[in-house]
């Protein structure tokens, strides 16, 4: 069985130009891999967190989870 079914009707990217469109907003915290509560925040270097989660981690390291950019403790909302 070589054929594949189409899945969920969903054709191919219609559109285009660059093939690296990155831009998924994550809907969760990288760090408590939980949906962002109330305030999820941005770091500088474009990370999101819960605020919490952030807090927490900049008191440990002061860098961001993802990237391992330094946060300065910059974060926005
Ligand atoms: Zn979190
Ligand atoms: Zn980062």
């Amino acid at each position: 069985m070589a054929k594949q079914a189409a899945r969920d009707g969903e054709g191919p990217q219609a559109g285009g130009g660059s093939d690296d469109e990155d831009e998924d907003l994550p809907f969760a915290c990288l760090l408590c891999r939980k949906p962002f509560g109330p305030e999820p925040v941005v770091t500088i270097c474009g990370h999101y967190f819960d605020s919490a989660c952030a807090i927490k981690r900049f008191a440990k390291t002061g860098k961001c989870f993802a990237c391992g950019a330094s946060t300065n403790g910059v974060f926005n909302r």
